[in-house]
């Protein structure tokens, strides 16, 4: 495999246009500064806390393969068809970035819309404040007013944008927000996120879920079981000290009926990261199995993403900052959950 045979990553739901996908879409290349890999290199060596029921934070986010400079050697493609051999042959291949290369520095991430056949995305954009230290004035003074005037600053979350499949709600949407995408589905665009207040914000998730190809009963599930994942994301959150800035969470789900009709039995809240041991004994390769496997089989799932911006930060406390945007979205959620019951 060649970074030069990889593609635009499909169902992008905001920000920038960089993510790449390989020929099989089952790994993300992201464009990335420093400080993402920093912080993805600190998830995969941390201990997971004890003495604790709490979902571990790293459990929220994707699986981080490793680090792939541009003009760097190449991998070669096994080809083997299983996802985690596949993430373990990457690896194996990419230990050593080459430090004279000039090229972009990507991130190796899962791609978390591996498995799906109509995947609806939708970014939301955690806090209030949206800039660290390394913003200039002139960035502070943009990232503020963008703040103030959208539902960041009022309910601590915003929506970024959405890559849906045509439903009954985006017929009456606006055509200023709509970007038509292949096969029926829309990009939906930043702007209509930051036009969005406290009042109407619970419509960009009608929008969202509103997908007709869904059952009522489907798509209550979908509700509670979002709500359900905020509650533990919260509880999370309580217990670690982290300052987020600019990192969202991907609400993803699958819009194609067949899957949901043989699949809906015993959907996962969480998912596990999937193995990547290169060396796996035979035990370790049926970990592997399983771990993609279940990917296949699964219907949604609540990711952390973006960390370009973010950082741990032992003895600071929780991250209010961030913390209020997700209660602001168990209550919408809550008020979803009434609206949906059927
Ligand atoms: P940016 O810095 O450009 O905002 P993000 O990490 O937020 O970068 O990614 C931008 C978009 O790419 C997200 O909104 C999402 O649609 C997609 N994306 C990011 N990471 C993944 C992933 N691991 N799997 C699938 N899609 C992803
Ligand atoms: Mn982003």
């Amino acid at each position: 495999m060649n970074i030069k045979n990889c593609k635009k990553l499909k169902r992008q739901a905001a920000g920038h246009d960089g993510p790449l996908t390989d020929p099989d879409e089952m790994l993300l290349f992201k464009p990335s500064n420093k400080q993402e890999i920093d912080f993805y290199e600190q998830l995969a060596v941390r201990e997971v806390k004890e003495n604790t029921n709490d979902v571990p934070f790293q459990d929220w986010t994707p699986t981080f393969l490793g680090v792939l400079q541009e003009n760097s050697d190449q991998i070669n493609d096994k080809n083997d068809g299983i996802l985690a051999e596949e993430m373990g042959a990457f690896l194996h291949e990419n230990k050593t970035a080459n430090a004279q290369s000039d090229g972009k520095t990507y991130l190796v991430l899962e791609n978390l819309l591996y498995g799906y056949v109509r995947p609806n995305v939708l970014d939301i954009k955690l806090g209030r404040v949206l800039w660290d230290h390394t913003a200039d004035e002139e960035k502070k003074k943009r990232l503020n007013d963008v703040s103030k005037s959208s539902t960041s600053g009022s309910l601590g979350f915003r929506i970024c944008g959405m890559n849906i499949s045509a439903n009954r709600a985006t017929f009456d949407l606006d055509a200023k927000y709509q970007v038509p995408q292949d096969d029926s589905h829309i990009f939906i665009n930043k702007y209509y996120g930051r036009e969005l207040s406290g009042s109407n914000v619970i419509d960009a998730f009608d929008l969202f879920f509103g997908d007709d190809k869904l059952s009522a009963q489907n798509r209550q599930e979908l509700i509670d079981m979002f709500l359900k994942r905020l509650q533990l994301f919260y509880n999370t959150l309580l217990n670690e000290e982290v300052r987020m800035v600019s990192s969202s969470l991907l609400f993803i789900y699958e819009c194609d009926a067949t899957r949901w009709a043989n699949l809906s039995q015993n959907q996962e809240l969480i998912h596990p990261h999937i193995s990547y041991d290169s060396d796996s004994d035979e035990a370790s390769s049926e970990d592997n199995l399983t771990a993609s496997t279940s990917k296949k089989k699964e219907l949604s799932r609540m990711s952390l993403i973006d960390f370009a911006h973010t950082k741990f930060a032992p003895g600071s406390g929780v991250d209010d900052n961030v913390i209020e945007g997700v209660e602001s979205l168990i209550k919408i959620f809550e008020k979803l959950k009434t609206k949906y019951t059927i």
